[in-house]
């Protein structure tokens, strides 16, 4: 499977609509349909499944640690992450559908990250919020509204492909 990821990710890489869709804003999912329609539903959780996949199978290149619908081609606002950074097996994977940060600490720290999408094995540096507060729906259809602080990183790498930024637009 991983090499199946992998052989998907070098060909859609190499597509001009591929980084173009990098730079666009995804789609929300649409909970209310989310929640009535059975067919609907099982389309998101089939596109999370691959999410899952791809972040458990290291995305091919590298150890991933977080992973958003943008960077498999598919435009919609869900992003998925380790809730301890890295991989510690099958558990421990937070899905956010539609993810929003409602607020953030002023304190921010210069973070180095790599990214999927590049996939050139170089670490770009970008500012980000020592915490922030994110309202997002999980698997269930459930609202939440929870702060991070250690993982405030991931989730604003993840959330800003969803707005169609990249790692490379605001260096540090
Ligand atoms: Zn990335």
């Amino acid at each position: 499977m991983s090499e199946n990821i992998k052989d998907f990710l070098t060909q859609i890489s190499d597509i001009p609509e591929y980084s173009e869709l990098l730079h666009r804003r995804g789609f929300q999912v649409n909970m209310r349909l989310y929640k009535i329609n059975k067919k609907y539903r099982k389309m998101i959780k089939d596109i999370i499944k691959y999410l899952h996949i791809a972040i458990k199978t290291n995305y091919g290149w590298f150890s991933a640690s977080g992973m958003s619908g943008h960077n498999v081609g598919i435009p919609l606002n869900i992003i998925c992450f380790y809730k301890d950074r890295w991989n510690t097996g099958d558990d421990g994977i937070i899905t956010m559908i539609n993810p929003k940060i409602i607020e953030q600490s002023k304190e921010t720290k210069v973070c180095g990250s790599g990214c999927g999408s590049i996939a050139d094995g170089k670490t770009y540096y970008n500012k980000r919020p020592l915490w922030i507060l994110v309202k997002y729906f999980d698997i269930k259809g459930i609202e939440h509204t929870d702060s991070f602080n250690h993982t405030s990183d991931i989730i604003c790498h993840e959330l800003d492909h969803n707005n169609g930024i990249m790692v490379t637009d605001n260096p540090v």
